[in-house]
Protein backbone atom coordinates (compact mmCIF):
# COMPACT_ATOMS: atom_id res chain seq x y z
CA UNK A 1 0.00 0.00 0.00
CA UNK A 2 1.30 3.22 -0.81
CA UNK A 3 0.77 6.87 -0.10
CA UNK A 4 1.40 10.87 0.14
CA UNK A 5 1.87 13.02 2.71
CA UNK A 6 1.81 16.37 2.45
CA UNK A 7 3.36 18.68 5.09
CA UNK A 8 1.99 22.24 5.42
CA UNK A 9 4.66 24.74 7.42
CA UNK A 10 2.44 26.94 8.92
CA UNK A 11 0.81 28.07 12.22
CA UNK A 12 -0.82 30.72 13.62
CA UNK A 13 1.46 30.97 16.51
CA UNK A 14 4.09 28.08 17.90
CA UNK A 15 2.85 25.80 20.92
CA UNK A 16 5.25 25.70 23.41
CA UNK A 17 6.00 21.92 23.35
CA UNK A 18 5.83 21.69 19.55
CA UNK A 19 9.07 20.55 18.05
CA UNK A 20 7.89 20.27 13.88
CA UNK A 21 8.52 22.15 11.41
CA UNK A 22 6.55 24.75 11.19
CA UNK A 23 6.61 28.68 11.15
CA UNK A 24 4.55 31.14 12.96
CA UNK A 25 3.88 33.17 10.42
CA UNK A 26 1.29 32.80 7.17
CA UNK A 27 2.50 35.10 4.73
CA UNK A 28 4.42 33.15 2.48
CA UNK A 29 1.21 30.12 2.01
CA UNK A 30 0.86 31.35 -1.50
CA UNK A 31 4.51 31.23 -2.46
CA UNK A 32 4.44 27.58 -0.54
CA UNK A 33 1.60 25.58 -2.77
CA UNK A 34 3.24 26.92 -5.91
CA UNK A 35 6.41 25.25 -4.97
CA UNK A 36 4.64 22.26 -3.84
CA UNK A 37 2.67 22.00 -7.43
CA UNK A 38 6.06 22.06 -8.78
CA UNK A 39 7.31 19.29 -6.59
CA UNK A 40 4.29 17.05 -7.60
CA UNK A 41 5.22 17.31 -11.29
CA UNK A 42 9.19 16.47 -10.42
CA UNK A 43 8.49 13.56 -8.17
CA UNK A 44 5.06 12.20 -9.96
CA UNK A 45 7.39 9.12 -11.04
CA UNK A 46 8.79 8.02 -7.29
CA UNK A 47 5.88 5.62 -6.56
CA UNK A 48 6.81 4.05 -9.44
CA UNK A 49 3.04 4.14 -11.10
CA UNK A 50 1.87 2.22 -7.92
CA UNK A 51 -1.65 3.10 -6.58
CA UNK A 52 -1.71 5.44 -4.53
CA UNK A 53 -4.23 4.53 -1.44
CA UNK A 54 -4.09 7.39 1.26
CA UNK A 55 -3.07 11.25 1.18
CA UNK A 56 -2.12 12.96 4.43
CA UNK A 57 -2.13 17.07 4.76
CA UNK A 58 -0.26 17.28 7.50
CA UNK A 59 1.86 20.22 9.78
CA UNK A 60 1.89 22.39 11.01
CA UNK A 61 -1.87 23.47 10.22
CA UNK A 62 -3.21 22.61 6.99
CA UNK A 63 -6.51 23.73 8.17
CA UNK A 64 -4.68 27.37 7.22
CA UNK A 65 -4.47 26.71 3.53
CA UNK A 66 -7.25 28.50 1.62
CA UNK A 67 -9.59 25.68 0.12
CA UNK A 68 -8.93 26.00 -3.53
CA UNK A 69 -5.41 25.96 -2.92
CA UNK A 70 -5.96 21.87 -1.60
CA UNK A 71 -8.07 21.77 -4.03
CA UNK A 72 -5.16 22.34 -6.83
CA UNK A 73 -3.40 20.23 -5.31
CA UNK A 74 -5.78 17.33 -5.17
CA UNK A 75 -6.01 17.59 -8.92
CA UNK A 76 -2.46 17.73 -9.37
CA UNK A 77 -1.95 14.88 -7.18
CA UNK A 78 -4.80 12.71 -9.12
CA UNK A 79 -3.38 14.25 -12.77
CA UNK A 80 0.22 13.05 -11.17
CA UNK A 81 -0.31 9.64 -9.66
CA UNK A 82 -2.70 6.28 -10.65
CA UNK A 83 -4.47 7.62 -6.95
CA UNK A 84 -7.38 4.98 -5.50
CA UNK A 85 -10.94 5.52 -6.98
CA UNK A 86 -11.81 5.63 -3.18
CA UNK A 87 -8.32 7.24 -1.26
CA UNK A 88 -8.53 7.96 2.32
CA UNK A 89 -8.16 11.38 2.54
CA UNK A 90 -6.57 13.01 5.50
CA UNK A 91 -6.61 16.68 6.65
CA UNK A 92 -4.82 17.78 10.17
CA UNK A 93 -7.18 20.70 11.53
CA UNK A 94 -6.65 23.11 14.70
CA UNK A 95 -10.00 24.58 16.17
CA UNK A 96 -9.13 27.75 16.07
CA UNK A 97 -8.28 27.90 12.19
CA UNK A 98 -11.73 26.33 10.54
CA UNK A 99 -15.41 27.05 10.71
CA UNK A 100 -18.07 25.05 9.02
CA UNK A 101 -18.02 26.58 5.41
CA UNK A 102 -14.76 25.63 5.19
CA UNK A 103 -15.47 22.11 6.61
CA UNK A 104 -17.98 21.84 4.26
CA UNK A 105 -15.81 22.99 1.15
CA UNK A 106 -13.38 20.21 2.33
CA UNK A 107 -15.55 17.62 2.43
CA UNK A 108 -16.90 18.00 -1.03
CA UNK A 109 -13.52 18.05 -3.00
CA UNK A 110 -12.92 14.35 -1.11
CA UNK A 111 -10.88 15.39 2.02
CA UNK A 112 -13.03 12.15 4.18
CA UNK A 113 -11.04 12.53 7.31
CA UNK A 114 -10.21 15.27 9.87
CA UNK A 115 -7.70 14.93 12.34
CA UNK A 116 -8.32 17.43 15.29
CA UNK A 117 -5.88 18.76 17.43
CA UNK A 118 -7.56 18.88 20.55
CA UNK A 119 -5.04 17.72 23.73
CA UNK A 120 -7.23 18.35 26.44
CA UNK A 121 -11.18 19.55 27.11
CA UNK A 122 -9.12 21.63 30.15
CA UNK A 123 -8.25 25.29 29.43
CA UNK A 124 -5.38 25.24 31.95
CA UNK A 125 -3.69 22.22 29.85
CA UNK A 126 -4.25 23.77 27.04
CA UNK A 127 -2.58 27.31 28.72
CA UNK A 128 0.41 25.10 29.89
CA UNK A 129 0.97 23.48 25.96
CA UNK A 130 0.73 27.00 24.66
CA UNK A 131 -2.46 25.87 22.14
CA UNK A 132 -4.24 28.90 20.98
CA UNK A 133 -7.56 27.20 21.36
CA UNK A 134 -10.07 26.68 24.51
CA UNK A 135 -12.17 24.04 25.62
CA UNK A 136 -15.49 25.69 23.94
CA UNK A 137 -14.35 26.20 20.59
CA UNK A 138 -12.80 22.45 20.82
CA UNK A 139 -16.50 20.80 21.33
CA UNK A 140 -18.44 23.66 18.77
CA UNK A 141 -15.44 22.32 16.15
CA UNK A 142 -16.06 18.77 16.97
CA UNK A 143 -20.29 19.27 17.05
CA UNK A 144 -19.85 21.37 13.45
CA UNK A 145 -17.63 18.23 11.35
CA UNK A 146 -20.36 16.01 12.52
CA UNK A 147 -23.08 18.24 10.94
CA UNK A 148 -20.73 18.62 8.25
CA UNK A 149 -21.68 14.67 7.87
CA UNK A 150 -17.74 13.98 8.49
CA UNK A 151 -18.03 10.47 9.47
CA UNK A 152 -14.37 9.43 9.92
CA UNK A 153 -12.92 11.50 12.70
CA UNK A 154 -9.68 11.39 14.85
CA UNK A 155 -8.31 13.67 17.94
CA UNK A 156 -5.70 14.34 19.41
CA UNK A 157 -5.31 14.29 23.28
CA UNK A 158 -2.22 14.64 25.21
CA UNK A 159 -1.55 13.30 28.21
CA UNK A 160 1.44 13.65 30.80
CA UNK A 161 1.01 17.21 31.18
CA UNK A 162 1.46 18.36 34.66
CA UNK A 163 -1.74 20.55 34.97
CA UNK A 164 -3.58 17.32 34.15
CA UNK A 165 -4.04 14.96 37.30
CA UNK A 166 -5.85 11.60 36.87
CA UNK A 167 -9.58 12.56 37.25
CA UNK A 168 -8.95 15.43 35.00
CA UNK A 169 -7.72 13.13 32.26
CA UNK A 170 -10.45 10.28 33.42
CA UNK A 171 -12.73 13.66 32.32
CA UNK A 172 -10.74 13.90 29.24
CA UNK A 173 -11.49 10.83 28.06
CA UNK A 174 -14.97 10.40 28.91
CA UNK A 175 -15.55 13.24 26.62
CA UNK A 176 -14.02 11.68 24.16
CA UNK A 177 -16.01 8.79 24.39
CA UNK A 178 -18.99 11.17 24.47
CA UNK A 179 -18.45 12.14 20.98
CA UNK A 180 -18.98 8.74 19.61
CA UNK A 181 -15.07 9.56 17.28
CA UNK A 182 -14.14 6.41 16.15
CA UNK A 183 -10.28 7.07 16.34
CA UNK A 184 -7.88 8.45 19.13
CA UNK A 185 -4.46 9.43 19.24
CA UNK A 186 -3.02 9.99 22.41
CA UNK A 187 0.43 10.95 22.74
CA UNK A 188 2.46 11.59 26.47
CA UNK A 189 3.89 14.93 26.67
CA UNK A 190 7.37 15.07 25.78
CA UNK A 191 9.94 17.87 26.19
CA UNK A 192 12.54 18.71 23.57
CA UNK A 193 15.36 21.23 25.26
CA UNK A 194 14.40 23.69 22.51
CA UNK A 195 11.20 24.32 22.41
CA UNK A 196 9.26 27.08 24.78
CA UNK A 197 8.63 24.58 27.08
CA UNK A 198 11.97 23.07 27.18
CA UNK A 199 13.41 26.64 28.70
CA UNK A 200 10.73 28.08 30.39
CA UNK A 201 11.14 24.35 32.59
CA UNK A 202 14.43 25.20 32.77
CA UNK A 203 14.08 28.72 33.83
CA UNK A 204 11.56 27.05 37.07
CA UNK A 205 8.70 29.30 34.95
CA UNK A 206 7.03 25.79 34.11
CA UNK A 207 6.64 22.85 36.48
CA UNK A 208 8.55 19.77 35.04
CA UNK A 209 6.64 16.65 33.87
CA UNK A 210 6.38 13.76 36.52
CA UNK A 211 7.38 10.40 34.46
CA UNK A 212 5.06 8.14 37.49
CA UNK A 213 2.16 10.23 36.51
CA UNK A 214 2.86 10.01 32.85
CA UNK A 215 3.27 6.34 33.12
CA UNK A 216 -0.82 6.10 35.25
CA UNK A 217 -2.21 8.21 32.96
CA UNK A 218 -0.95 5.76 30.05
CA UNK A 219 -2.63 2.77 32.15
CA UNK A 220 -5.74 4.61 32.33
CA UNK A 221 -5.76 5.38 28.66
CA UNK A 222 -5.66 1.36 27.96
CA UNK A 223 -7.95 0.46 30.39
CA UNK A 224 -10.63 2.77 29.31
CA UNK A 225 -10.36 2.47 25.39
CA UNK A 226 -10.39 -1.28 26.13
CA UNK A 227 -13.25 -0.98 28.07
CA UNK A 228 -15.20 1.27 25.39
CA UNK A 229 -14.03 -1.34 22.38
CA UNK A 230 -11.23 0.52 20.85
CA UNK A 231 -8.24 -1.66 19.55
CA UNK A 232 -5.03 -0.62 21.17
CA UNK A 233 -3.47 -1.31 17.29
CA UNK A 234 -0.68 0.86 17.56
CA UNK A 235 1.34 2.42 20.75
CA UNK A 236 -0.56 5.99 20.66
CA UNK A 237 -3.37 4.87 18.51
CA UNK A 238 -6.46 3.46 19.45
CA UNK A 239 -9.26 2.40 17.11
CA UNK A 240 -13.08 1.27 16.45
CA UNK A 241 -13.18 -1.66 14.74
CA UNK A 242 -12.72 -0.71 10.69
CA UNK A 243 -11.75 2.51 11.59
CA UNK A 244 -7.58 2.61 11.78
CA UNK A 245 -5.73 5.17 9.88
CA UNK A 246 -4.72 3.81 6.81
CA UNK A 247 -2.27 6.02 6.21
CA UNK A 248 -0.53 5.68 9.34
CA UNK A 249 -0.59 1.71 8.91
CA UNK A 250 1.53 2.40 5.94
CA UNK A 251 4.16 3.63 7.91
CA UNK A 252 4.04 0.81 10.17
CA UNK A 253 3.66 -2.31 7.91
CA UNK A 254 6.40 -0.98 5.20
CA UNK A 255 4.90 0.64 3.04
CA UNK A 256 6.00 3.21 0.06
CA UNK A 257 5.20 6.61 0.61
CA UNK A 258 6.17 10.01 -0.93
CA UNK A 259 6.95 13.38 1.40
CA UNK A 260 5.98 16.29 -0.65
CA UNK A 261 6.60 20.05 1.45
CA UNK A 262 9.73 21.20 3.36
CA UNK A 263 10.85 18.29 6.27
CA UNK A 264 8.67 16.20 5.01
CA UNK A 265 10.51 12.38 4.29
CA UNK A 266 9.69 9.50 1.72
CA UNK A 267 10.50 6.33 1.52
CA UNK A 268 10.45 3.63 -1.59
CA UNK A 269 11.24 0.42 0.47
CA UNK A 270 15.69 1.10 -1.00
CA UNK A 271 16.22 4.68 0.19
CA UNK A 272 15.00 7.17 2.51
CA UNK A 273 14.69 10.98 1.65
CA UNK A 274 13.79 14.06 3.96
CA UNK A 275 13.31 17.31 2.28
CA UNK A 276 15.04 20.45 3.66
CA UNK A 277 13.97 21.89 6.55
CA UNK A 278 13.90 25.47 5.39
CA UNK A 279 11.17 27.15 3.83
CA UNK A 280 13.10 29.74 1.57
CA UNK A 281 14.98 26.79 0.50
CA UNK A 282 12.68 24.83 -0.09
CA UNK A 283 10.21 27.90 -2.25
CA UNK A 284 14.08 27.64 -4.23
CA UNK A 285 14.56 23.90 -4.80
CA UNK A 286 11.65 22.37 -4.71
CA UNK A 287 10.53 20.99 -8.23
CA UNK A 288 13.70 21.67 -9.71
CA UNK A 289 16.51 20.27 -8.15
CA UNK A 290 17.35 17.15 -6.32
CA UNK A 291 19.20 19.32 -4.02
CA UNK A 292 15.70 19.64 -2.35
CA UNK A 293 16.37 16.48 -0.64
CA UNK A 294 18.91 14.56 1.04
CA UNK A 295 18.65 10.57 0.56
CA UNK A 296 20.28 7.66 2.22
CA UNK A 297 20.35 4.17 0.59
CA UNK A 298 19.36 2.04 2.81
CA UNK A 299 21.69 -1.04 3.95
CA UNK A 300 20.09 -4.76 4.88
CA UNK A 301 20.78 -4.04 8.33
CA UNK A 302 18.77 -0.31 8.72
CA UNK A 303 15.93 -1.99 6.93
CA UNK A 304 15.53 -4.93 9.63
CA UNK A 305 15.99 -2.04 12.09
CA UNK A 306 13.20 0.07 10.88
CA UNK A 307 11.19 -3.17 10.46
CA UNK A 308 11.98 -4.04 14.19
CA UNK A 309 11.17 -0.33 15.59
CA UNK A 310 7.93 0.17 13.42
CA UNK A 311 6.47 -3.46 14.04
CA UNK A 312 7.25 -3.55 18.00
CA UNK A 313 5.16 -0.70 17.93
CA UNK A 314 1.70 -2.22 16.48
CA UNK A 315 -0.43 -4.81 18.03
CA UNK A 316 0.31 -7.69 15.12
CA UNK A 317 4.21 -7.02 16.10
CA UNK A 318 7.08 -8.70 14.67
CA UNK A 319 6.97 -11.60 12.01
CA UNK A 320 10.12 -13.50 12.54
CA UNK A 321 9.16 -15.69 9.46
CA UNK A 322 9.12 -12.28 7.43
CA UNK A 323 12.26 -11.24 9.28
CA UNK A 324 14.00 -14.52 7.48
CA UNK A 325 12.00 -14.32 4.49
CA UNK A 326 13.04 -10.81 3.95
CA UNK A 327 16.20 -10.18 5.39
CA UNK A 328 17.82 -13.70 5.78
CA UNK A 329 18.07 -16.48 8.64
CA UNK A 330 21.03 -14.53 10.10
CA UNK A 331 18.63 -11.50 11.27
CA UNK A 332 15.74 -14.77 12.25
CA UNK A 333 18.14 -15.99 14.81
CA UNK A 334 19.24 -12.95 16.28
CA UNK A 335 15.77 -11.66 16.37
CA UNK A 336 15.02 -14.81 18.54
CA UNK A 337 17.97 -15.19 20.42
CA UNK A 338 17.62 -11.65 21.91
CA UNK A 339 13.46 -11.46 21.89
CA UNK A 340 13.85 -14.49 24.38
CA UNK A 341 14.60 -12.25 27.69
CA UNK A 342 11.44 -10.40 26.90
CA UNK A 343 9.29 -13.27 26.79
CA UNK A 344 10.45 -14.69 29.58
CA UNK A 345 9.87 -11.41 31.96
CA UNK A 346 6.28 -11.13 30.31
CA UNK A 347 6.60 -7.86 28.56
CA UNK A 348 6.65 -9.72 24.76
CA UNK A 349 3.93 -12.04 24.02
CA UNK A 350 4.00 -14.49 20.90
CA UNK A 351 1.25 -15.63 18.97
CA UNK A 352 2.62 -17.94 16.12
CA UNK A 353 5.26 -16.63 14.45
CA UNK A 354 4.22 -12.75 15.79
CA UNK A 355 6.20 -11.17 18.71
CA UNK A 356 4.36 -8.23 19.78
CA UNK A 357 4.69 -5.90 22.93
CA UNK A 358 2.29 -6.66 26.29
CA UNK A 359 1.02 -3.60 27.52
CA UNK A 360 3.76 -3.72 29.87
CA UNK A 361 6.32 -4.10 27.68
CA UNK A 362 5.09 -1.25 25.75
CA UNK A 363 5.91 1.07 28.38
CA UNK A 364 9.57 0.19 27.10
CA UNK A 365 9.20 0.01 23.91
CA UNK A 366 11.95 2.09 22.18
CA UNK A 367 14.39 0.49 24.63
CA UNK A 368 13.51 -3.31 23.89
CA UNK A 369 13.70 -2.01 20.00
CA UNK A 370 17.18 -1.03 19.77
CA UNK A 371 18.23 -3.98 22.07
CA UNK A 372 16.71 -5.85 19.24
CA UNK A 373 18.57 -3.56 16.57
CA UNK A 374 21.57 -5.39 14.52
S1 LIG B 1 -0.27 23.56 15.90
FE1 LIG B 1 1.01 21.70 15.83
S2 LIG B 1 2.63 22.17 14.37
FE2 LIG B 1 1.67 24.13 14.93
S3 LIG B 1 2.91 24.93 16.57
FE3 LIG B 1 1.24 23.77 17.52
S4 LIG B 1 2.04 21.68 17.80
FE4 LIG B 1 3.40 22.75 16.35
Amino acid sequence: MNGIYIHVPFCKSKCAYCNFFSLASESRIKDYVEALKREIIYRKDYLEDEEVKTIYFGGGTPSLLPVESVDEILTLLHNNFDIDANPEITLELNPDTIDREKMSSLKQMGVNRMSVGIQSFFDDDLLYLGRRHDSNHALRVLEDLKNVNFDKITLDLIYGIPTLTEEKWDKNLDIFFSTGISHLSAYALTVEPRTILGQKIDKGDLQEVNEDETIKHYQILVERTKEHGFEHYEISNFAKEGCRSMHNSIYWSDGKYLGLGPSAHSYDGKSRQWNIANLSQYLKLAGNSDDCFEKEILTLDDKYNEYVMTSLRTSWGCNVEKIALHYGIKYADFFLKNVKKYVESGEMLINDNNYFLSENGKLFADGIASDLFL
